[in-house]
């Protein structure tokens, strides 16, 4: 899969959209725990919340709008997660109000537990029971009141299933399905029970080799069981299951997707998302990864209508019941429950054959021709994986399906991929920045064929292997089969992003336990994707040429069609390496401890001495001081900097280590192209050599290695490790600087700062840091052109400048803004605005009444997905607070935005003053809605958190957003990104409190 969210922000400065800043705070403040022991929001009722209340009521003022109202709905706190939890019906009307039953809470909380967790005791309706002699687990119960017969979120291995035969009906007009499905299942350890996942449907029938049975349920954990009165003995038998259940309204399960065609109709389709635990909503069964099976899947459907899953079609049969047909598709490969796919739409398609298969790019048919560039790159990308990855993609047919309504940015079922319409569909007119999206999108979803598919992770802890692999070899197979994207600038952006969010304490290992669905859906952030990918970039970068390629083979022959470890991988590359480095001590290292490590560099001539810490940013008091990483150091020096042959390596393992240089050296530069996972920190003089060397030559160090040499000063600088003062001085150069990655990563840096400063009303400093961004930027603002351009690089530096210059209102900016928009209407639009400009051209335009109505209705009537997209941000950027009410409301409710944006739409409102407080408020009271729609820790759930928390920077939004949180209960109180939120703000506030001075006195 991959998050939409993953690729919508672009680094530029007023609308700067990295994730939070991550700014100083103390440690004992945010303590990430495990879940298991966590109680609500820490801190909570430490806050008075009459302090900056002026401060506050004077921008809800300003606004019109009823922030002190801190009475939310009401809401229930029965988690279909947790066993029992008292209903929470107290609204948060002040923190000591709050803090009182927080307590009560807790105390009611722990009696229970006391009772529940009695040794020998059952807790039932009855009360305490003496259990049986032999038990002593604690059965929950189902709802017929029986004890239900497993205790565990994970299910039992004593039965497997070995193969699915799913016939499904679904009906389009009553917008529900019914389903048989029959189950293969093998018996491999004697068991009275058989425990299974389903979820949301109404089970009619259930037999079990052709006699029928009873069955109980425990909806807290979508569980069913079947309970026997004898041992079964080993051997297969057939499990059978008839249902009906709605099609969902969510984005996951078997869920109803609509939109309306060029001609005003409505036309409506139902397809699939599983990944991570919804299949059980589709057909009851054993949910979990590594419960491998075959499938046939059988769909009826009416004859205007086509049907797709995994497989290819066998045969269609005519059921001559209201002219009703059924589609038989091939038994598939062996696979893993969430890979399983089915879509009944109104689509068109075009094919085309790669070795033995057939790849077919499916669409609305309005928009069947935006498919021609999506089908050429598929079949570019799976000759080059076929090739690489020595193992024939192994199916006949791999359909992408441009899906109108879907949340996630694309999800890799296998032989049917889905996507949304903008990661797949590219009009004629379609620039090279916008075919970079697309191709990403795809290089990821292909890599998964191999890297979640045909091997895939035995359990949701490890899904950084599949998901930090697709990452990985998305950027690789790119700059492989498409040089001319560029695509090495956005993966150095991914790695500072991984950085920033790494570098909280409530990050977490790479690999890390999770049971509840909850934390299974935490799993899909920036530490598995982002963080997962950069780590196998530096190991790639570390083993011998071609090493990591063989490993990579080896990986995946060795495990074909089974589940893996990390260890799995570790051990197949490091039976390839020729070195003496131990690869799984090493990665073991990366892949165990959360954060990653600070090298520090002192130099005494040709000695050096080098020492690592985890770089926390609450270092102060810090709960993880002793891990040691082991770190594949390299670095290049002034004799030999540029060319990839002048890198050297150093292996530190220890906390200290000293290095020999074999002669005397100007300067030294560490972690070369930064391609390593560490932040670095020179000496005094070791910065000032190497700014001194980049004021005389510009273009002494390869651009990656200016742009980490940005990215780290500042990191540093939030660390309390350099003074802000040492930060201008790096930053002198960028005057003469003309390469996009550190002057896009420089120009993000200052952008995170200006917010904090626009959010805080702090005008005069605010216009400071306009004035210096403009003295730094503004003559590579006026010199970029309006017109057409082709390189992807030169399109990502000139939309992050202008679109800056633009947000500072720079006349020359607006008014070429402008004039591009009113040639682009009055061309009918048929005139091309450059699509890396349409943006920034939509912004300015939408900042009048006249403009904001003719965009809106262009939004209403475009079918280029790429071009709406712009246009809603622009829409969404609006400093009217009722267009701003407007577009939240109609991209929550989806009627005239589709719900999908929403995460969008809530992050471009966020950015600007006028929206922030409006949309954190707008959260808050529509939060049950939302989460209706987006699961509780999804990542359109974390995303939306991080938009309207990160720019807090006051005591008195720390306790509205404590308050808040705390007050959900199990409905959200718990999610790691809320920690997250509540740790920014406090790094915003400890920043703001150390850096204001110094910033009046240097701006
Ligand atoms: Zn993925």
């Amino acid at each position: 899969m991959i998050e939409n969210s993953m690729f919508e922000e672009e680094p530029d400065v007023v609308d700067l959209a990295k994730e939070s800043p991550s700014y100083h705070i103390d440690s004992d403040d945010v303590t990430y725990e495990p879940r298991s022991s966590r109680l609500l929001v820490r801190g909570l009722g430490e806050n008075d919340m009459d302090e900056d209340e002026e401060d506050y009521e004077s921008s809800a003022r300003l606004l019109g709008m009823s922030f002190m109202n801190r009475s939310s709905s009401q809401r229930s706190a029965a988690s279909s997660y947790t066993r029992q939890q008292p209903s929470n019906s107290c609204s948060p009307l002040s923190t000591k109000t709050t803090a009182v039953g927080v307590l009560i809470l807790v105390l009611v909380v722990s009696m229970f537990m006391v009772i529940y967790f009695v040794p020998s005791c059952t807790f039932t309706k009855k009360g305490c029971q003496k259990s049986n002699s032999s038990m002593s687990s604690i059965y929950p119960i189902s709802t017929s009141g029986e004890l239900f017969p497993w205790t565990d979120l994970r299910l039992p291995v004593s039965v497997h299933p070995v193969h699915y035969n799913i016939s499904l009906h679904p009906d389009l007009n009553s917008m529900t399905f019914q389903g048989n499905v029959s189950i293969v299942v093998l018996v491999v350890h004697e068991t009275k029970n058989i425990v299974l996942h389903s979820s949301d449907m109404n089970i009619i029938k259930v037999t079990f080799d052709d006699k029928e049975y009873r069955f109980l349920e425990y909806k807290p954990w979508q569980q069913i069981a079947i309970k026997f009165p004898e041992d079964l003995k080993k051997g297969q038998y057939v499990l059978k299951f008839s249902y009906k259940a709605n099609l969902s309204n969510s984005y996951d399960g078997f869920y109803n997707s609509s939109y309306v065609d060029t001609a005003g109709t409505k036309r409506v389709l139902a397809a699939t998302q599983f990944e991570p635990l919804a299949a059980r909503k589709a057909f009851p069964c054993f949910d979990e990864p590594a419960f491998k099976s075959t499938f046939v899947v059988k769909m009826t459907r009416e004859a205007k209508y086509i049907s797709l899953s995994n497989m290819p079609k066998i045969k269609t049969t005519d059921l001559n019941e209201n002219g009703l047909q059924e589609d038989e598709f091939e038994s598939s490969v062996k696979m893993s429950t969430y890979l399983v796919a089915f879509i009944v739409a109104e689509f068109s398609s075009h094919s085309k054959n790669v070795s033995k298969t057939t790849v077919s790019v499916y669409a609305v048919p309005d928009k069947k021709d935006q498919v021609h560039y999506a089908l050429e790159t598929a079949c570019k990308l799976l000759k080059f994986y076929n090739t690489f990855f020595e193992i024939e993609y192994p199916l006949s047919k791999l359909d992408l399906v441009a899906i109108p309504d879907f949340l996630a940015g694309a999800m890799e079922n296998w032989g049917l991929i889905t996507f949304r319409e903008t990661t797949l569909l590219v009009g004629n007119q379609s620039s090279r920045f916008d075919k970079q999206l697309v191709t990403s999108v795809i290089a990821h979803e292909l890599a998964h064929q191999w890297f979640g598919n045909l091997v895939t992770m035995r359990w949701w802890n490890d899904l950084w292997l599949n998901e930090g692999f697709a990452t990985y070899m998305q950027y690789m197979s790119i700059e492989n089969v498409f040089p001319d994207l560029d695509i090495d600038i956005e993966f150095l952006n991914v790695r500072f992003k991984a950085l920033a969010k790494d570098a909280l304490n409530s990050s977490h290992p790479v690999s890390t336990f999770v049971s509840t669905p909850e934390q299974v859906e935490e799993m899909f952030d920036s530490v598995s994707y982002e963080k997962g990918a950069s780590i196998l970039l530096m190991l790639n970068a570390t083993l011998r040429d071609g090493e990591f390629h063989k490993g990579v083979i080896e990986y995946l022959q060795n495990y074909n069609l089974s589940n893996t470890e990390s260890k799995d991988l570790w051990n197949s590359l490091s039976q390839v390496s020729k070195q003496s480095l131990n690869v799984s001590e090493m990665m073991n290292t990366w892949t165990v401890h959360k954060g990653f490590p600070l090298v520090t560099v002192k130099r005494n001539g040709p000695q050096v001495t080098l020492s690592q810490e985890h770089f926390l940013l609450n270092a102060e008091n810090g709960t993880d001081d002793s891990s040691l990483w082991h770190i594949p150091l390299t670095y290049v020096n002034d004799s030999c900097s540029v060319l990839r042959s002048c890198k050297q390596v150093f292996h530190l393992k220890d906390k200290e280590a000293t290095l020999q240089l074999p002669g005397q050296v100007k300067w030294l530069k560490f972690n070369f192209r930064s391609d390593g996972f560490y932040i670095v920190h020179y000496d005094e003089q070791g910065w000032s050599d190497l700014i001194s060397a980049l004021k005389v030559d510009v273009n002494v160090l390869p651009s990656e290695d200016k742009a980490a040499l940005i990215n780290n000063i500042f990191a540093l600088s939030r660390l309390g490790k350099v003074s802000f003062r040492q930060v201008l001085n790096l930053m002198d150069y960028i005057r003469n600087e003309t390469e996009t990655a550190p002057l896009t990563e420089a120009l993000s840096q200052l952008g995170q700062i200006y917010r904090l400063l626009d959010k805080r009303s702090d005008l005069n400093l605010a216009s400071s840091m306009t004035t210096y961004i403009e003295s730094h930027f503004g003559s590579l603002m006026e010199s970029q052109s309006w017109e057409v351009e082709t390189s992807v690089s030169k399109m990502t530096l000139r939309s992050a400048l202008l679109e800056t210059a633009c947000a500072l209102n720079r006349p020359n900016c607006t008014t070429q803004a402008r004039r591009l928009f009113d040639q682009w209407l009055a061309s009918n639009k048929t005139l091309q605005i450059p699509s890396d400009l349409m943006r920034t051209v939509f912004k300015v335009a939408a900042k009048t009444d006249e403009g904001w109505s003719k965009l809106l209705g262009s939004y209403k009537h475009s079918i280029y997905d790429t071009e709406k997209r712009k246009m809603l941000e622009a829409l969404a950027s609006t400093q009217d607070v009722r267009k701003i009410i407007w577009v939240l409301q109609k991209s929550l409710d989806g009627s005239e935005i589709q719900n999908q944006e929403f995460p969008l739409v809530i992050h471009t409102v966020c950015r600007d003053f006028a929206g922030y407080l409006y949309a954190w408020d707008f959260m808050k009271e529509n939060w049950e809605k939302i989460t209706q729609k987006f699961p509780i820790g999804s990542f359109a759930i974390q995303s939306i958190i991080t938009s309207t928390t990160s720019q807090f920077s006051t005591k008195t939004h720390l306790a509205e957003v404590q308050n808040f949180f705390s007050s959900l209960g199990a409905k959200g109180s718990q999610m790691r990104i809320v920690q997250e939120a509540i740790e920014t703000i406090k790094h915003n506030m400890r920043w703001m409190e150390k850096n204001l001075n110094t910033l009046q006195s240097w701006l």
